[in-house]
């Protein structure tokens, strides 16, 4: 029988692990076929969900639990739940229940197939219209500048096949991306939609800001394509200044007109200002990422895997 890992990361859930307890057991209900594991990844919870994750634990064998020594954020928070999953295939919800489970026979189902990556993708129902062009126009631009495939709408909801997550678990940088991780393992992939449910307890752990360092985490890590950018940049500027400076040199030269100072001056150095303060940080967005990775840490640490102190790798 094939074993499947549900990794579960969740942050200050308490309010929805008995929800979440209702939906895995239907997952195991009604799905017979297989083996079930429901990884719990306690990212440093500072409410009771520690302290339910082991009741869960000790009342069903099915509940295993990695208690991360503090928050992580989400994404390094999937990374322990990879590195203890012990499925054949791996399926990634939120904890808060947002993702369906139903779905998850259908993921199944093409997964049997023969696909490693079977990701489930948002239908737009219920968002706003500004939501909805913002995400639209962020994909278009961020496409255009890589040549892998990028998902839309697709967030961690999806089955991996084993092969899928032992090439995740290689990938140890800290600043992650998962998302374009996905991508860029490539595999066989098969999309298929799903209706994202209203949050039941808790709130979401998203602010603007946290948006927003997303969008331009996403960027950074998918492409270089920016750096380049920069550099382009700074020829087309150079480019017309020089050919502003012959102008200048033949109209004072050659028809001996006084050259109108302050305004010229002062245009030119604003917009070179501008556009080497945008190449500087472009650059310090990319050395910041190479600093965090250059130190070479582990992702986490944990407290305890199932009770136990014992690392996995
Ligand atoms: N999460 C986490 N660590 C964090 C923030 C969130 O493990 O620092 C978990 C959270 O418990 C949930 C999932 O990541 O299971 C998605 O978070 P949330 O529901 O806040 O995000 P949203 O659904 O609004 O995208
Ligand atoms: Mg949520």
């Amino acid at each position: 029988m094939k074993k499947v890992t549900i990794i579960l990361p969740a942050y200050n859930e308490e309010a929805s692990m008995d929800r979440l307890r209702e939906c895995m057991d239907s997952v195991v209900r009604d799905n017979p076929a297989y083996e079930w594991e429901f990884l719990l990844v306690n990212d440093g919870s500072t409410d009771n969900t520690l302290q339910q994750m082991i009741r869960l634990h000790n009342e069903d064998p099915h509940y295993s639990y990695v208690d991360l020594s503090r928050n992580y954020g989400k994404e390094i928070a999937m990374m322990a739940g990879f590195d203890y999953a012990t499925g054949d295939g791996v399926i990634i919800m939120d904890a808060d229940m947002q993702h369906p489970v139903d779905v998850i026979p259908e993921m199944l189902r093409w997964w049997e197939e023969g696909y490693d990556d079977v990701y489930a993708t948002r239908k737009n129902s219920g968002e706003t219209w500004f939501k909805r062009k913002t995400s639209q126009w962020y994909y278009g631009l961020l496409q255009s500048f890589t040549n892998i495939p990028i998902q839309r709408d697709t967030g961690d909801f999806r089955l991996l096949d084993r092969s899928c997550v032992d090439a995740l678990r290689r990938m140890r940088e800290v600043e992650r991306n998962t998302k374009g991780m996905y991508s860029w393992i490539g595999f066989h992939k098969k999309g298929i939609t799903y209706e994202q449910q209203q949050r039941q307890q808790g709130k979401s752990k998203w602010s603007l800001m946290a948006l927003v360092n997303l969008a331009l985490n996403g960027f950074t890590s998918y492409t270089t394509a920016p750096l380049r950018m920069a550099s382009v940049m700074g020829l087309i500027v150079s480019l017309v200044a020089f050919i502003y400076l012959i102008y200048i040199i033949i109209v004072t030269n050659v028809y001996g007109e006084p050259v109108q100072g302050y305004p010229t001056i002062m245009v030119t150095m604003l917009f070179l200002g501008g556009v080497q303060l945008l190449s500087l940080g472009i650059i310090g967005e990319y050395l910041g990422r190479v600093f965090n990775e250059v130190k070479g840490r582990p992702g986490y640490f944990i407290n305890s895997y199932n009770g136990t102190r014992e690392h996995v790798n």
